[in-house]
């Protein structure tokens, strides 16, 4: 074979390996999507996406289902952190839009058990956060929250059930010092069905005295 024939299809080889995949479909994409699975996602975006829970906003870029589920299922379950920088960007955006006013925020991902974030390889709510805060130019505060308890799975119980599982699941991190302590955090997480995970995590940083000023999720149920 000719060198530059060679060189050539040594090139268009190596494109195609680096070239990334959409994470939904397979098919090539310039992002984590193509555009087909894109548009499917953006049309699980809600209109209204903030509700008041305990007299707090809660922003929620879409709803739990169809393509969206499934994206999430994609970030959780099988590996593509890709996805985890998209929806956070998304819900960055979705936060610029309906809350630029407050700049003095910390944000604070709902940590994993270590060994569940050992085994998935990154903690989905502290990509969705990084993107978030890159978005917002609010302050990430990671590790602030540790989860002490491996709880069981919360889609297979009850509500009730849910609230009992994730008691008391969380302590403070280390690194929770008093100049963060003065801000008032806003908690990002994948997933808002109950709120039981949500609601125990800011039972702990308000017993500390740490005020709750809001909660963004990427997927209402
Ligand atoms: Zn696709």
């Amino acid at each position: 074979m000719d060198v530059e024939v060679k060189n050539m299809f040594l090139e268009t080889l190596w494109q195609m390996i680096l070239r990334p995949r959409c994470s939904m479909c397979e098919r090539f994409a310039a992002g984590a999507f193509c555009l087909d699975c894109h548009h499917q996602l953006e049309s699980c975006r809600l209109s209204t996406p903030i509700i008041w829970v305990d007299h707090k906003p809660l922003l929620a870029w879409g709803r739990y289902q169809g393509p969206l589920k499934q994206a999430l299922a994609h970030l959780k379950y099988d590996r593509r952190p890709q996805v985890g920088q998209f929806l956070g960007q998304k819900l960055g955006v979705a936060w610029l839009d309906v809350k630029s006013d407050r700049r003095d925020l910390v944000v604070v991902p709902i940590p994993l058990h270590h060994q569940r974030e050992r085994a998935r390889g990154y903690n989905q709510s502290a990509l969705l956060a990084e993107s978030f805060c890159h978005v917002t130019g609010l302050a990430l505060a990671i590790n602030r929250l540790v989860r002490v308890r491996d709880t069981a799975a919360q889609f297979s119980l009850s509500p009730r059930e849910r609230f009992t599982n994730v008691a008391q699941a969380f302590r403070l991190g280390a690194y929770f010092n008093s100049s963060v302590c003065r801000k008032s955090v806003v908690l990002v997480d994948d997933i808002y069905t109950t709120g039981a995970t949500i609601h125990s995590a800011a039972e702990t940083l308000s017993q500390a005295g740490i005020q709750i000023y809001g909660i963004a999720v990427v997927a209402k149920a």
